[in-house]
C-alpha cells in the first residue's frame, strides 16, 4: 500500500515518529509526506533521506499559506531523488476575508502562487498534489491548458467537477473525509484506475481508528471504497497502489 498524502513531519508525531514509520514499513505501507511550505518541504525531504526506500516527499506551498510567497528557485533547489511531486498546492476559498476587495486579493494571491507551482511542476516534470476547496472552477481554468498530471487530494467537488478533472486525466484522492461527507456518488463514478488512497494524517481519522490518524489506517479507506464499489478489498488495494506508481513515477 502507498499512503499518497501524509504529514508525518507534523508535531503530532514528535514523540513517536520513528516508531510510526517503522510500523508502516513493517506493514508494507510506503508514504508520501507532503510539504505545506518551504520549511516543511525541507523536513519531509530530510525524513525521506533517512530511509533507503518507502518514504518519499512532495514540495510545495499550501494555498492557505500564500502570504509566505513562492520563490520557485528556492523550491527548485530542493528537488532530489526523494521528491516525487509538487504540492500541496492549489486553491482554498473556504475561509473568506471580510470585504469584497480583501476577498478578491486573497483569491488573486492564491492563484498567483498556484500558477508558479504549476510552472515548477512542468519544469521539473513532476505531478501535482492539489488541495482544492470550493475553488474548482478557478483550479480547472488554470490547469485545463496544461499537459500536467496530478491528484486532487481529499476530493470534495461536485460530479461536474469530477467529470472535468477526470477528462483532464487527473486522479482522485480518497481519504477519511468519506466517513464525514457523502461522497458515495463520487466514488461510484470514479473509475478504479483513477483512485488514490491517502490518509492526510494526522487529520481525518476513520471511525474505529486512533484519534490521531496515521498511514496505518489506509486499509479502512480501502475497505470503504471496496464496499461502495462492491468489489474485493484486494482489488482496491492492488489497483490503487498501481495507480500511485503510475502517477508518482519516481516511487
Ligand atoms: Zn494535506
Amino acid at each position: 500500500m502507498i499512503d499518497t498524502h501524509a504529514h508525518l513531519n507534523f508535531s503530532q508525531f514528535d514523540k513517536d515518529r520513528k516508531e510510526v514509520i517503522s510500523e508502516c514499513l513493517k506493514n508494507n505501507i510506503a508514504v508520501i509526506n507532503v510539504g505545506i511550505d518551504y520549511q516543511s518541504s525541507k523536513e519531509v525531504i530530510g525524513m525521506a533521506e533517512e530511509y533507503e526506500a518507502g518514504i518519499y516527499a512532495s514540495i510545495g506551498l499550501h494555498p492557505l499559506d500564500a502570504d509566505q510567497g513562492f520563490d520557485s528557485e528556492k523550491y527548485k533547489d530542493l528537488n532530489c531523488d526523494k521528491v516525487v511531486a509538487v504540492g500541496e498546492t492549489g486553491l482554498d476559498y473556504w475561509y473568506k476575508p471580510k470585504g469584497k476587495a480583501k476577498r478578491e486579493s486573497y483569491k488573486e494571491k492564491q492563484k498567483e502562487i498556484f500558477v508558479k507551482q504549476v510552472a515548477l511542476a512542468e519544469e521539473l516534470d513532476l505531478p501535482l498534489i492539489i488541495h482544492c476547496r470550493v475553488a474548482f472552477d478557478d483550479a480547472y481554468d488554470i490547469l485545463k491548458q496544461k499537459k500536467l498530471k496530478g491528484v486532487l487530494h481529499c476530493f470534495t467537488g461536485s460530479l461536474l467537477d469530477l467529470e472535468r478533472f477526470l477528462d483532464l486525466g487527473y486522479f482522485i484522492g480518497v481519504n477519511g473525509i468519506i466517513f464525514k461527507m457523502d461522497l458515495r456518488e463520487v466514488i461510484e463514478k470514479t473509475p478504479l484506475n483513477r483512485i488514490l488512497l491517502e490518509t492526510d494524517c494526522p487529520f481525518l481519522s476513520p471511525p474505529g481508528f486512533d484519534q490521531r490518524n496515521s498511514p496505518l489506517s489506509l486499509k479502512y479507506i480501502g475497505e470503504e471504497v471496496a464496499r461502495i464499489k462492491n468489489i474485493a478489498l484486494e482489488e482496491v488495494l492492488d489497483k490503487t497502489q498501481n495507480n500511485a506508481k503510475v502517477l508518482f513515477n519516481k516511487l
